[in-house]
Protein backbone atom coordinates (compact mmCIF):
# COMPACT_ATOMS: atom_id res chain seq x y z
CA UNK A 1 0.00 0.00 0.00
CA UNK A 2 1.14 3.53 -0.92
CA UNK A 3 0.26 5.93 2.20
CA UNK A 4 0.66 10.00 2.39
CA UNK A 5 0.51 11.10 6.33
CA UNK A 6 -1.38 14.47 6.80
CA UNK A 7 -0.21 15.63 10.30
CA UNK A 8 2.81 13.45 10.67
CA UNK A 9 4.65 15.33 12.85
CA UNK A 10 1.51 14.56 15.41
CA UNK A 11 0.16 12.44 17.85
CA UNK A 12 -1.69 10.36 15.37
CA UNK A 13 0.92 10.86 12.84
CA UNK A 14 3.64 9.44 14.73
CA UNK A 15 1.92 6.18 16.59
CA UNK A 16 0.74 5.65 12.51
CA UNK A 17 4.60 5.56 11.44
CA UNK A 18 4.94 3.12 14.16
CA UNK A 19 2.61 1.06 12.81
CA UNK A 20 4.32 1.02 9.43
CA UNK A 21 7.29 -0.14 10.95
CA UNK A 22 5.39 -2.86 13.30
CA UNK A 23 3.67 -3.95 10.20
CA UNK A 24 7.14 -4.59 7.99
CA UNK A 25 7.03 -8.12 7.04
CA UNK A 26 3.04 -8.61 7.39
CA UNK A 27 2.09 -5.85 5.13
CA UNK A 28 4.28 -3.17 3.58
CA UNK A 29 3.68 0.34 3.28
CA UNK A 30 5.47 3.02 1.47
CA UNK A 31 5.24 6.48 2.46
CA UNK A 32 4.45 8.94 -0.51
CA UNK A 33 4.04 11.92 1.59
CA UNK A 34 3.89 13.28 4.69
CA UNK A 35 2.93 16.74 6.23
CA UNK A 36 3.70 18.89 9.30
CA UNK A 37 3.35 22.12 10.73
CA UNK A 38 6.36 23.90 12.81
CA UNK A 39 8.06 20.50 13.84
CA UNK A 40 10.53 21.03 11.22
CA UNK A 41 12.99 18.67 13.04
CA UNK A 42 10.57 16.02 13.51
CA UNK A 43 9.43 15.96 10.10
CA UNK A 44 13.42 16.11 8.50
CA UNK A 45 13.48 12.64 10.83
CA UNK A 46 10.87 11.23 8.94
CA UNK A 47 11.94 12.14 5.68
CA UNK A 48 15.44 10.85 6.30
CA UNK A 49 13.94 7.49 8.14
CA UNK A 50 11.15 7.13 5.58
CA UNK A 51 12.53 8.69 2.39
CA UNK A 52 9.32 10.16 0.66
CA UNK A 53 9.29 11.31 -2.97
CA UNK A 54 7.41 14.57 -1.62
CA UNK A 55 7.00 16.26 1.99
CA UNK A 56 5.17 19.78 2.79
CA UNK A 57 4.59 22.07 5.65
CA UNK A 58 2.24 24.70 5.89
CA UNK A 59 3.81 27.50 6.75
CA UNK A 60 6.25 29.14 4.15
CA UNK A 61 9.47 30.08 6.46
CA UNK A 62 8.99 26.56 7.76
CA UNK A 63 9.40 25.09 4.53
CA UNK A 64 12.18 27.04 3.34
CA UNK A 65 14.05 26.04 6.55
CA UNK A 66 12.80 22.73 5.24
CA UNK A 67 14.16 22.49 2.33
CA UNK A 68 17.61 23.72 3.37
CA UNK A 69 17.90 21.17 6.04
CA UNK A 70 16.65 18.25 3.39
CA UNK A 71 18.59 19.26 0.73
CA UNK A 72 20.89 15.83 0.30
CA UNK A 73 17.78 13.85 -0.15
CA UNK A 74 15.59 13.20 -2.93
CA UNK A 75 12.26 14.45 -1.29
CA UNK A 76 10.44 17.49 -2.80
CA UNK A 77 9.48 20.10 -0.42
CA UNK A 78 5.84 22.05 -0.42
CA UNK A 79 4.78 24.12 0.92
CA UNK A 80 0.61 26.31 2.35
CA UNK A 81 -2.61 24.35 1.64
CA UNK A 82 -2.01 24.02 -1.83
CA UNK A 83 1.32 21.85 -0.73
CA UNK A 84 -0.62 19.50 1.53
CA UNK A 85 -3.18 19.10 -0.85
CA UNK A 86 -0.76 18.24 -3.66
CA UNK A 87 0.70 14.94 -0.85
CA UNK A 88 -2.79 14.15 -0.50
CA UNK A 89 -3.32 14.07 -4.24
CA UNK A 90 -0.06 12.33 -5.99
CA UNK A 91 -1.24 9.70 -8.40
CA UNK A 92 0.55 6.66 -6.89
CA UNK A 93 -1.73 7.16 -3.13
CA UNK A 94 -3.89 4.91 -2.40
CA UNK A 95 -4.68 5.85 1.19
CA UNK A 96 -4.38 9.38 2.98
CA UNK A 97 -4.23 9.11 6.63
CA UNK A 98 -6.12 12.42 7.87
CA UNK A 99 -4.19 13.66 10.99
CA UNK A 100 -3.68 17.13 10.87
CA UNK A 101 -5.46 18.97 13.91
CA UNK A 102 -8.18 21.24 13.23
CA UNK A 103 -10.19 22.73 10.31
CA UNK A 104 -6.47 22.79 8.70
CA UNK A 105 -7.15 19.25 7.88
CA UNK A 106 -10.63 19.92 5.71
CA UNK A 107 -9.51 21.02 2.25
CA UNK A 108 -6.52 18.70 1.59
CA UNK A 109 -8.80 15.49 2.86
CA UNK A 110 -11.64 16.85 0.72
CA UNK A 111 -9.28 16.87 -2.32
CA UNK A 112 -7.88 13.16 -1.66
CA UNK A 113 -11.58 12.18 -1.80
CA UNK A 114 -12.36 14.04 -5.17
CA UNK A 115 -9.25 12.10 -6.47
CA UNK A 116 -10.70 9.19 -5.30
CA UNK A 117 -7.91 7.63 -2.58
CA UNK A 118 -9.21 6.10 0.37
CA UNK A 119 -9.07 7.91 3.32
CA UNK A 120 -8.18 6.69 7.53
CA UNK A 121 -10.28 9.32 9.45
CA UNK A 122 -8.60 10.92 12.46
CA UNK A 123 -9.40 14.36 12.23
CA UNK A 124 -13.18 14.68 13.44
CA UNK A 125 -13.03 18.36 13.00
CA UNK A 126 -13.46 17.90 9.42
CA UNK A 127 -16.30 15.70 9.69
CA UNK A 128 -17.66 18.33 12.15
CA UNK A 129 -17.86 21.47 9.92
CA UNK A 130 -18.04 20.04 6.22
CA UNK A 131 -19.81 16.41 7.30
CA UNK A 132 -22.56 16.15 4.61
CA UNK A 133 -20.16 17.56 1.45
CA UNK A 134 -17.67 15.37 3.08
CA UNK A 135 -19.84 11.95 3.28
CA UNK A 136 -21.57 12.84 -0.22
CA UNK A 137 -17.76 13.51 -1.74
CA UNK A 138 -17.16 10.06 -0.11
CA UNK A 139 -20.25 8.56 -1.73
CA UNK A 140 -19.73 10.07 -5.09
CA UNK A 141 -15.82 9.35 -5.49
CA UNK A 142 -16.40 5.77 -4.21
CA UNK A 143 -13.30 6.17 -1.70
CA UNK A 144 -13.32 3.59 1.58
CA UNK A 145 -13.83 5.97 4.77
CA UNK A 146 -12.34 4.28 7.52
CA UNK A 147 -12.72 5.94 10.87
CA UNK A 148 -9.32 6.26 13.42
CA UNK A 149 -10.82 7.85 16.28
CA UNK A 150 -10.88 4.70 18.69
CA UNK A 151 -14.44 5.38 19.22
CA UNK A 152 -15.91 4.97 15.73
CA UNK A 153 -13.15 2.52 14.60
CA UNK A 154 -15.06 0.46 17.90
CA UNK A 155 -18.66 1.25 16.12
CA UNK A 156 -17.32 0.16 12.93
CA UNK A 157 -16.23 -2.62 13.67
CA UNK A 158 -19.54 -3.36 16.18
CA UNK A 159 -21.26 -2.57 13.19
CA UNK A 160 -20.30 -5.71 11.47
CA UNK A 161 -22.58 -8.53 13.85
CA UNK A 162 -25.81 -6.79 12.43
CA UNK A 163 -27.46 -5.09 9.69
CA UNK A 164 -27.87 -1.04 9.75
CA UNK A 165 -31.70 -1.37 10.16
CA UNK A 166 -31.10 -3.66 12.83
CA UNK A 167 -29.29 -1.26 14.40
CA UNK A 168 -31.23 0.45 17.76
CA UNK A 169 -28.69 3.14 19.11
CA UNK A 170 -24.70 3.57 19.09
CA UNK A 171 -23.47 3.74 22.45
CA UNK A 172 -20.30 6.10 22.72
CA UNK A 173 -17.85 5.89 25.06
CA UNK A 174 -16.30 8.98 27.11
CA UNK A 175 -13.30 8.49 29.81
CA UNK A 176 -14.72 11.44 31.43
CA UNK A 177 -11.67 13.12 31.30
CA UNK A 178 -9.37 14.65 33.67
CA UNK A 179 -12.07 16.48 36.00
CA UNK A 180 -14.92 13.75 36.08
CA UNK A 181 -17.10 14.53 38.77
CA UNK A 182 -15.78 18.25 39.31
CA UNK A 183 -18.46 20.99 39.81
CA UNK A 184 -18.13 24.42 38.08
CA UNK A 185 -16.76 26.11 40.99
CA UNK A 186 -13.61 23.24 41.20
CA UNK A 187 -13.33 23.85 37.19
CA UNK A 188 -13.01 27.83 37.25
CA UNK A 189 -9.01 27.40 39.17
CA UNK A 190 -8.01 24.64 36.70
CA UNK A 191 -5.04 25.63 35.24
CA UNK A 192 -3.55 24.22 31.61
CA UNK A 193 -1.35 21.92 33.39
CA UNK A 194 -4.13 20.26 34.96
CA UNK A 195 -6.07 19.90 32.06
CA UNK A 196 -3.61 18.69 29.71
CA UNK A 197 -2.91 15.66 32.53
CA UNK A 198 -5.07 12.50 30.77
CA UNK A 199 -6.24 10.04 32.98
CA UNK A 200 -6.13 7.36 29.93
CA UNK A 201 -4.36 8.64 26.84
CA UNK A 202 -1.78 10.15 25.40
CA UNK A 203 -2.76 12.58 22.73
CA UNK A 204 -1.90 15.95 20.96
CA UNK A 205 -2.75 19.62 23.09
CA UNK A 206 -5.92 20.31 21.44
CA UNK A 207 -8.15 16.74 21.71
CA UNK A 208 -6.18 16.73 25.10
CA UNK A 209 -7.94 20.00 26.08
CA UNK A 210 -11.12 19.05 24.08
CA UNK A 211 -11.68 15.92 26.37
CA UNK A 212 -11.43 17.83 29.65
CA UNK A 213 -14.14 19.93 28.10
CA UNK A 214 -15.99 16.95 26.87
CA UNK A 215 -16.30 19.14 23.71
CA UNK A 216 -14.20 15.87 22.39
CA UNK A 217 -17.48 14.20 23.17
CA UNK A 218 -19.61 16.34 21.10
CA UNK A 219 -17.43 16.69 18.13
CA UNK A 220 -17.35 12.71 18.21
CA UNK A 221 -21.32 12.73 17.97
CA UNK A 222 -21.07 14.95 15.39
CA UNK A 223 -18.58 12.97 13.47
CA UNK A 224 -20.94 9.24 14.60
CA UNK A 225 -24.30 10.85 12.62
CA UNK A 226 -22.24 11.59 9.67
CA UNK A 227 -20.13 8.34 9.57
CA UNK A 228 -22.86 6.27 10.36
CA UNK A 229 -25.92 7.68 9.09
CA UNK A 230 -27.71 8.17 12.64
CA UNK A 231 -29.42 10.77 14.39
CA UNK A 232 -27.99 12.42 17.54
CA UNK A 233 -30.91 11.27 19.38
CA UNK A 234 -29.63 7.32 18.36
CA UNK A 235 -26.03 8.62 19.98
CA UNK A 236 -25.84 7.79 23.69
CA UNK A 237 -22.92 9.03 25.79
CA UNK A 238 -21.03 6.13 28.33
CA UNK A 239 -18.77 7.44 30.89
CA UNK A 240 -16.34 4.38 31.25
CA UNK A 241 -13.56 5.49 33.41
CA UNK A 242 -11.09 2.33 32.12
CA UNK A 243 -11.50 3.34 28.12
CA UNK A 244 -11.15 -0.38 27.64
CA UNK A 245 -14.29 -0.46 25.18
CA UNK A 246 -13.77 1.69 23.15
CA UNK A 247 -17.65 1.63 21.76
CA UNK A 248 -20.59 0.10 21.71
CA UNK A 249 -23.80 -0.68 19.37
CA UNK A 250 -27.38 -1.50 20.50
CA UNK A 251 -29.62 -3.58 18.07
CA UNK A 252 -33.15 -4.32 18.15
CA UNK A 253 -33.13 -7.34 19.70
CA UNK A 254 -30.95 -5.03 22.64
CA UNK A 255 -27.84 -7.25 22.21
CA UNK A 256 -24.69 -5.20 22.72
CA UNK A 257 -21.92 -5.59 20.91
CA UNK A 258 -18.42 -3.85 21.87
CA UNK A 259 -15.11 -3.73 21.09
CA UNK A 260 -12.27 -3.84 23.56
CA UNK A 261 -8.62 -3.20 24.02
CA UNK A 262 -5.99 -1.52 25.83
CA UNK A 263 -6.09 2.07 25.13
CA UNK A 264 -3.84 2.39 22.24
CA UNK A 265 -4.36 4.00 19.27
CA UNK A 266 -1.90 2.28 17.59
CA UNK A 267 -5.08 -0.51 17.31
CA UNK A 268 -7.36 1.48 15.35
CA UNK A 269 -5.11 3.03 13.15
CA UNK A 270 -3.97 -0.37 12.12
CA UNK A 271 -7.20 -2.05 11.39
CA UNK A 272 -7.76 1.48 9.39
CA UNK A 273 -4.55 0.28 7.68
CA UNK A 274 -5.28 -3.32 7.13
CA UNK A 275 -9.14 -3.00 6.75
CA UNK A 276 -10.54 -5.74 6.09
CA UNK A 277 -8.01 -7.80 7.88
CA UNK A 278 -6.69 -8.17 10.91
CA UNK A 279 -3.17 -8.58 11.58
CA UNK A 280 -0.47 -9.33 14.39
CA UNK A 281 -0.54 -6.70 16.68
CA UNK A 282 2.29 -5.92 18.50
CA UNK A 283 0.07 -3.63 21.18
CA UNK A 284 -0.41 -5.19 24.70
CA UNK A 285 -3.37 -7.02 25.64
CA UNK A 286 -6.17 -7.07 27.68
CA UNK A 287 -5.74 -9.13 31.27
CA UNK A 288 -8.81 -9.39 32.66
CA UNK A 289 -8.18 -10.51 35.86
CA UNK A 290 -5.66 -7.45 36.36
CA UNK A 291 -8.47 -5.07 34.95
CA UNK A 292 -10.44 -6.75 38.19
CA UNK A 293 -13.57 -4.06 37.00
CA UNK A 294 -15.43 -1.64 34.35
CA UNK A 295 -17.03 0.97 35.24
CA UNK A 296 -19.96 2.82 33.91
CA UNK A 297 -21.90 6.42 34.46
CA UNK A 298 -23.75 9.16 33.19
CA UNK A 299 -21.92 12.43 31.57
CA UNK A 300 -22.66 15.52 33.07
CA UNK A 301 -24.07 17.95 30.65
CA UNK A 302 -24.86 20.24 33.20
CA UNK A 303 -21.07 20.84 34.92
CA UNK A 304 -19.74 20.34 30.96
CA UNK A 305 -21.74 22.74 29.02
CA UNK A 306 -19.27 21.83 25.80
CA UNK A 307 -21.23 18.26 25.09
CA UNK A 308 -24.66 20.00 25.08
CA UNK A 309 -23.35 22.83 23.18
CA UNK A 310 -22.33 20.48 20.31
CA UNK A 311 -25.16 18.40 20.36
CA UNK A 312 -27.19 22.00 20.10
CA UNK A 313 -25.17 22.54 17.04
CA UNK A 314 -25.64 19.23 14.97
CA UNK A 315 -29.34 19.54 15.80
CA UNK A 316 -29.40 22.83 14.28
CA UNK A 317 -26.99 22.05 11.51
CA UNK A 318 -26.48 24.09 8.27
CA UNK A 319 -23.65 25.99 9.29
CA UNK A 320 -23.79 26.05 12.96
CA UNK A 321 -21.42 22.92 13.69
CA UNK A 322 -19.00 25.13 11.67
CA UNK A 323 -19.34 28.11 14.01
CA UNK A 324 -19.12 25.75 17.32
CA UNK A 325 -16.45 24.34 15.88
CA UNK A 326 -14.14 27.53 14.71
CA UNK A 327 -14.74 29.40 17.89
CA UNK A 328 -14.19 26.46 19.85
CA UNK A 329 -10.60 26.40 18.60
CA UNK A 330 -10.40 29.72 19.18
CA UNK A 331 -11.10 29.20 22.49
CA UNK A 332 -8.64 25.80 22.96
CA UNK A 333 -5.39 27.62 21.63
CA UNK A 334 -6.45 31.07 23.93
CA UNK A 335 -6.57 28.90 26.71
CA UNK A 336 -3.41 27.03 25.55
CA UNK A 337 -1.47 30.34 25.59
CA UNK A 338 -3.36 30.70 29.40
CA UNK A 339 -4.98 33.73 27.88
CA UNK A 340 -8.24 32.49 29.21
CA UNK A 341 -9.51 30.57 31.72
CA UNK A 342 -10.80 26.92 31.48
CA UNK A 343 -14.56 27.69 31.95
CA UNK A 344 -14.20 30.69 29.31
CA UNK A 345 -13.83 27.90 26.80
CA UNK A 346 -17.84 26.97 26.78
CA UNK A 347 -18.83 31.04 26.66
CA UNK A 348 -16.93 31.97 23.62
CA UNK A 349 -18.42 28.81 21.95
CA UNK A 350 -22.57 29.93 23.22
CA UNK A 351 -21.33 33.33 22.11
CA UNK A 352 -20.28 32.70 18.78
CA UNK A 353 -23.21 30.30 18.03
CA UNK A 354 -25.53 33.22 19.45
CA UNK A 355 -23.81 35.85 17.68
CA UNK A 356 -23.31 34.14 13.72
CA UNK A 357 -26.35 33.33 11.89
CA UNK A 358 -27.37 30.25 10.28
CA UNK A 359 -27.59 29.13 7.31
CA UNK A 360 -28.66 25.78 5.84
CA UNK A 361 -26.87 23.74 3.11
CA UNK A 362 -23.60 25.45 3.31
CA UNK A 363 -21.19 25.26 0.01
CA UNK A 364 -17.39 24.31 0.89
CA UNK A 365 -16.46 27.92 0.11
CA UNK A 366 -19.41 28.98 2.73
CA UNK A 367 -17.65 27.04 4.98
CA UNK A 368 -14.26 28.11 4.70
CA UNK A 369 -15.38 31.67 4.75
CA UNK A 370 -17.79 31.01 7.74
CA UNK A 371 -14.65 29.57 9.76
CA UNK A 372 -12.46 32.76 8.98
CA UNK A 373 -15.16 35.00 10.31
CA UNK A 374 -16.09 33.24 13.23
CA UNK A 375 -12.41 33.04 14.20
CA UNK A 376 -11.63 36.72 13.54
CA UNK A 377 -14.74 37.77 15.61
CA UNK A 378 -14.16 35.14 18.51
CA UNK A 379 -10.38 36.92 18.63
CA UNK A 380 -11.27 40.12 18.67
CA UNK A 381 -14.20 39.55 21.38
CA UNK A 382 -11.54 38.21 23.50
CA UNK A 383 -9.06 40.76 23.10
CA UNK A 384 -11.38 43.60 24.00
CA UNK A 385 -13.35 41.60 27.31
P1 LIG B 1 -1.28 16.94 17.24
O1 LIG B 1 -1.43 18.33 17.72
O2 LIG B 1 -0.43 16.02 18.01
O3 LIG B 1 -0.75 16.94 15.73
C1 LIG B 1 -1.37 17.71 14.74
C2 LIG B 1 -0.67 17.58 13.42
O4 LIG B 1 -1.21 18.60 12.55
C3 LIG B 1 0.83 17.87 13.48
O5 LIG B 1 1.47 17.17 12.45
C4 LIG B 1 0.90 19.37 13.23
O6 LIG B 1 2.17 19.79 12.74
C5 LIG B 1 -0.18 19.51 12.15
N1 LIG B 1 -0.77 20.83 12.08
C6 LIG B 1 -1.17 21.62 13.10
N2 LIG B 1 -1.70 22.76 12.63
C7 LIG B 1 -1.61 22.71 11.28
C8 LIG B 1 -1.98 23.59 10.24
N3 LIG B 1 -2.52 24.78 10.48
N4 LIG B 1 -1.74 23.21 8.96
C9 LIG B 1 -1.19 22.01 8.70
N5 LIG B 1 -0.81 21.13 9.64
C10 LIG B 1 -1.03 21.47 10.92
O7 LIG B 1 -2.76 16.36 17.09
P2 LIG B 1 -3.25 14.84 17.25
O8 LIG B 1 -2.36 13.94 16.49
O9 LIG B 1 -3.53 14.57 18.66
O10 LIG B 1 -4.68 14.92 16.55
C11 LIG B 1 -4.83 14.98 15.14
C12 LIG B 1 -6.30 14.77 14.80
O11 LIG B 1 -6.66 13.44 15.19
C13 LIG B 1 -7.24 15.70 15.57
O12 LIG B 1 -8.30 16.05 14.74
C14 LIG B 1 -7.73 14.84 16.72
O13 LIG B 1 -9.01 15.22 17.15
C15 LIG B 1 -7.75 13.46 16.09
N6 LIG B 1 -7.59 12.38 17.04
C16 LIG B 1 -6.46 12.29 17.81
C17 LIG B 1 -6.30 11.29 18.74
C18 LIG B 1 -5.05 11.14 19.51
O14 LIG B 1 -4.91 10.15 20.27
N7 LIG B 1 -4.10 12.03 19.42
C19 LIG B 1 -7.38 10.30 18.97
C20 LIG B 1 -8.50 10.44 18.07
C21 LIG B 1 -8.60 11.47 17.16
P3 LIG B 1 3.41 20.20 13.74
O15 LIG B 1 3.39 19.19 14.85
O16 LIG B 1 4.61 20.06 12.86
O17 LIG B 1 3.14 21.57 14.20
Amino acid sequence: MKLSILGATGSIGTQALEVVDDLRGIKEIEIVGLTGNRNIKLLETQIRKYRPPFAAVADEDAAKELKVRTRDTDCRILCGEDGLSEIAVQESVDMVLSAIVGFAGLVPTMRAIEQGKDIALANKETLVTAGNLFMQAVKEHGVRLLPVDSEHSAIFQSLHGGKAQELKKVLLTASGGPFFGWKREALSRVTKADALQHPNWSMGAKITIDSATLMNKGLEILEACHLFGVGIEDVEVVVHRESIIHSMVEFVDHSILAQMALPSMKHPIQYAFTYPARLVSKDAEISFSELGRMTFYQPDEETFTCLALAKRAGTEGGLMPTIMNAANEVAVAKFLRDEIGFLEIPEIVERAMQDFENKAQPTLSQIVETDRLVRESMQRLNEKA
